[in-house]
């Protein structure tokens, strides 16, 4: 019977394992996306916060340019064409550039668009009239600074511009003051800003044109790159922030933060690399996600196996809940019966069959000791048989033994015990029993059968050989005597003759019969010694007492009256009777069975000498006096 429960207890296992495993690569996962989110909005947080220092810088930069041409603007409307004035505002210029080291150079530019003081060592006397910031200062009667995007100056420098109207006193006007920054001055300071190997500064003005940039790339300064998202997108929403992009200038995929100034057209933007702000947690995320692997890993391993050994363990117990079914239907529908026994012999099982072999119900002797009913003769056999069996040395025996049925009869049984595998249960013993008592029965009748003269049933010649043994090895234990009777018919050939051999045999059983029941003892025994010569031994029996019995039987048998009339004077059928009697207190060891026997039938000799009919005692004496008679 499987029970139904059993295979889902291996599967719920399994199922809980592979939840547990789950549950714990999900928390690792979702940590690691929290690590991840978190490594990002830091490294944003750190990019804007950079960038609002650097957009700071930028501003006091410009700030300084536009102190700078203001100042000198004003010096410069002084000029007028005034040599002197020209040789003062251009040793004021020179001074200016002195104290403001952040400044590339500073010019003075007349109304025509020419140099006329520069702190630029530049040789060329090139007219700005074309450029851009000076033909915005001559359309305007603006005075304000104005912050053009970079130019190349014939120096080679690649500058940002910060540019001041000055007028006549008219009021019409007299020229511009031209502030440069090198580019390249950004650059050197950004360069010893840390942002990682592959992070990038950029300082932009808000029309997108490049200002500067570390990693410093010449040909990239000026560019407008007012349609990155930067100023498409997220100056639109706000001053400061952060934001992810791929740069178009190397490709790198950076994290971004960025300040734009309220004060100048400025905006500074720090690009970290965002697989370089990712590497800490990515080195940290394999070790994690590893370990987690390894561990669901080991729980999914060790629940699998706990699982399997379930379904191991249930298999089995399946199989032997199956075996002990198939058992029991075998051993209850046998007519023998089937037990199974303990260690200790208690027993465990026992089939129907019991009521029909002992007339107890299995109920009734469930749980006794099987040892406890066998025959006290038996048991010993019984016992050294279930020792074999328990200590190895056999793996099945067979025993037959008594016991009482229900009813007081005496029965005999044949159990073949088996040692049964040891399956969890521990040791056991299956035994198989069938009922031997009419078998045994026949056993004893033959046996009896071979040991009884089959004409007189008297003992036979055989049996008698046996009992004298033992007879006298008991007599010799004891010191009692042991008496011998030789009975012969007498002229018993004539009896033949005369009357037929039927008539011999009749009249031999009725002297037997007066023979057997002179043997009144049960340990007395009557045989027929062979042909028509009748033995009875007498254990225990003295001469004396030997010698009453012999007369007993010569006047039993002539009471008989069988006719027979050739046998003198008496006309009917009489015996002869030897008497021999060994005494162990009074004689040695020479007198044995032979001795007994040979005495008697001497004795015998002697009475058919003598007449017949007639009882003589061998001389209670030696061989020597025996042959001394013959
Ligand atoms: P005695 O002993 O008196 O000297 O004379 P006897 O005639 O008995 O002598 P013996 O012992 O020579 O003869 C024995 C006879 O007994 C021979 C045999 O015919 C007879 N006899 C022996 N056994 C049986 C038997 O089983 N049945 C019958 N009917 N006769 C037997
Ligand atoms: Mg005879
Ligand atoms: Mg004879």
């Amino acid at each position: 019977m499987a029970r139904p429960a059993l295979p889902s207890l291996s599967l719920r296992t399994a199922l809980y394992v592979a939840v547990i495993c789950l549950a714990i690569l999900g928390f690792e996962g979702w940590r690691e996306w929290t690590a991840y989110g978190a490594a990002l909005n830091r490294a944003g947080l750190e990019a804007q916060n950079l960038a609002h220092s650097l957009r700071q810088h930028a501003e006091d930069t410009y700030e300084m340019a536009d102190t700078a041409v203001s100042m000198v603007a004003f010096e410069a409307q002084a000029i007028d064409d005034d040599p002197d004035e020209l040789i003062r505002a251009d040793s004021f210029i020179r001074r200016m550039i002195a104290g403001s080291p952040r400044l590339h150079s500073i010019t003075i530019i007349d109304r025509n668009g020419r140099r006329i003081a520069s702190t630029s060592s530049e040789a060329s006397s090139g007219n700005f009239g074309s450029i851009k910031f000076f033909q915005n200062h001559r359309a305007s009667s603006s005075l304000g600074t104005f912050y053009g995007p970079p130019i190349r100056t014939s120096d080679g420098a690649l500058v940002t511009t910060v540019s001041r109207r000055f007028n006549n006193p008219d009021g019409t006007f007299a020229g511009v003051v031209l502030a440069t920054i090198d580019s390249r001055y950004f650059a050197q300071v950004y360069d010893v800003i840390d942002v990682g190997r592959r992070g990038a500064i950029n300082l932009f003005d808000t029309a997108g044109h490049l200002l500067s940039r570390s990693p410093y790339q010449a040909t990239l300064i000026g560019s407008n790159m007012s349609g990155r998202e930067l100023f498409a997108q997220e100056l639109a929403k706000s001053n400061t922030g952060a934001y992810q992009f791929t740069s178009p200038i190397d490709g790198e995929n950076r994290i971004g933060g960025y300040d734009k100034s309220v004060s100048y057209p400025l905006v500074a933007v720090v690009g970290l690399s965002r697989d370089e702000a990712l590497a800490t947690w990515w080195e940290g995320a394999i070790l994690r996600g590893l370990l987690a692997l390894a561990l669901a890993g080991t729980i999914a391993l060790l629940g699998l196996r706990l699982a399997d050994q379930i379904r191991r363990r249930h298999r089995s117990e399946a199989v032997l809940e199956q075996k002990e079914s198939e058992f029991r239907l075998l051993a209850e529908s046998a007519s023998d019966l089937v037990e199974r026994f303990d260690r200790e012999g208690t027993r465990t099982y026992i089939s129907p069959a019991l009521e029909r072999l002992t007339g107890y119900r299995p109920d009734e002797l469930i749980g006794l000791n099987a040892f406890d009913v066998v025959h006290d003769d038996d048991r010993p056999t019984v016992v050294a048989a279930a020792d074999r069996l328990r200590s190895g040395a056999s793996e099945q025996e067979t025993v037959a033994f008594r016991r009482l049925h229900r009813d007081g009869r005496e029965i005999w049984l044949e159990t073949s015990l088996r040692v049964a595998a040891e399956t969890g249960g521990g040791f056991s013993v299956v035994g198989v029993t069938r009922d031997i008592t009419e078998r045994k029965r026949l056993e004893m009748k033959l046996e009896a059968m071979a040991m009884r003269d089959g004409l007189t049933g008297l003992a036979n010649r055989r049996a008698f050989d046996a009992a004298i043994v033992a007879e006298l090895a008991r007599a010799r234990r004891s010191g009692a005597p042991v008496s011998l009777l030789m009975i012969d018919a007498d002229r018993f050939k004539r009896f033949n003759d005369d009357n037929g051999h039927l008539a011999g045999d009749a009249c031999l059983k009725a002297i037997a019969s007066i023979v057997a029941l002179a043997a009144r003892r049960t340990t007395d025994l009557a045989a027929r010694y062979g042909g028509e010569e009748l033995a009875l031994l007498l254990p225990e029996s003295d001469a004396a007492g030997a010698r009453h019995i012999a007369n007993d039987i010569c006047r039993q048998v002539q009471a008989l009256a069988i006719p027979h009339q050739r046998n003198l004077p008496w006309k009917v059928a009489t015996v002869s009777i030897g008497v021999a009697t060994i005494d162990p207190r009074r004689d040695d060891a020479s007198h044995d069975g032979p001795w007994l026997i040979s005495a008697a039938d001497l004795a015998l000799y002697s009475a058919k000498a003598q007449g017949r009919n007639q009882v003589v005692a061998a001389p209670s004496s030696t061989r020597a006096r025996l042959v001394g008679v013959l």
